[in-house]
């Protein structure tokens, strides 16, 4: 039922993972996983990385935004610095057709609401909460097709967009989701584009967002186990027919989830 990994793996930078680490993919829109010695903390451009201890050797895994400039770059770890690189990436473009114009081009009276649910949003994306042990190995939350993969440069009805922060897995209507990694849900809500959200932080600015949901079942500060069902399918907020559209942020950049399926 699951199309395949899709993504070329030229963009991806393969190193001799050990088990649990997400795929290293230091492209934008991708993950690097750099080894930090005998440091245990990491920044990048003053945000805190998350950083892991994994077979004895320490490890930050930076979340690289869509919009970063591919090139070398530094992680902050205590007071001293590791060069690194970001590589170019190749992401296809999808051209979409919504008729309700609304949606496409917001009356002035939803600017306000979607302004406030973006800053909101983003606010519960910057969280960085202390946790000892982070699952990094998740799997698709949803059977179904995937409709829209991570990256795609999107055209709506001929307009440019932001491209797609996350994949989109198409199903009917009430196909459950489940937790693809324990964690604790940090929001729910109803928001314009999004529709049903539900929001689980996994810590250390791992975050996820399931969207569209004709139904939720977690409530806010609930302790998710993984494999838990977190709600169904649906076609709330902006969406052309039911489908999930699933989000993982890291360190506040929105990520292919693909790294963290292996
Ligand atoms: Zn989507």
């Amino acid at each position: 039922m699951i199309k395949r990994f899709s993504i070329p793996l030229t963009m991806f930078l393969f190193v001799s993972n050990a088990f649990a680490l997400p795929l290293n993919s230091s492209v934008p829109g991708g993950v690097a996983v750099i080894d930090i010695g005998g440091a245990t903390e990491a920044s990048f451009n003053h945000d805190n990385v998350m950083t892991i201890t994994e077979n004895g050797k320490n490890y930050a895994i930076l979340g690289i935004g869509l919009q970063q400039a591919p090139g070398d770059y530094y992680l902050e770890v205590g007071k001293s610095q590791i060069p690194f690189t970001i590589h170019t990436a190749d992401y296809p473009t999808q051209r979409l057709t919504i008729k309700n114009r609304n949606q496409v081009n917001p009356a002035k009276a939803e600017l306000e609401r979607i302004f406030r649910e973006k800053k909101e949003m983003n606010k519960m994306f910057s969280y960085f909460r202390s946790e000892e042990k982070i699952d990094l190995e998740f799997f698709l939350p949803s059977e179904g097709i995937i409709s829209s993969e991570f990256g795609l440069r999107r055209i709506l009805n001929g307009q440019p967009r932001s491209p797609h922060s996350g994949i989109d897995i198409a199903a009917a209507e009430g196909t459950d989701i489940l937790v693809p990694s324990a964690g604790i849900v940090s929001m729910t809500g109803d928001y314009f584009f999004n529709g049903n959200t539900v929001l689980i932080d996994h810590g250390k600015g791992l975050i996820t967002m399931y969207c569209h949901l004709s139904k939720i079942n977690v409530s806010i500060n609930e302790e998710v186990r993984k494999g838990q069902k977190l709600g169904e399918i649906g076609k709330t907020g902006r969406a052309t027919g039911p489908h999930l559209h699933w989000s993982v942020s890291l360190n506040n950049k929105r990520v292919n989830p693909r790294v963290f399926l292996q």
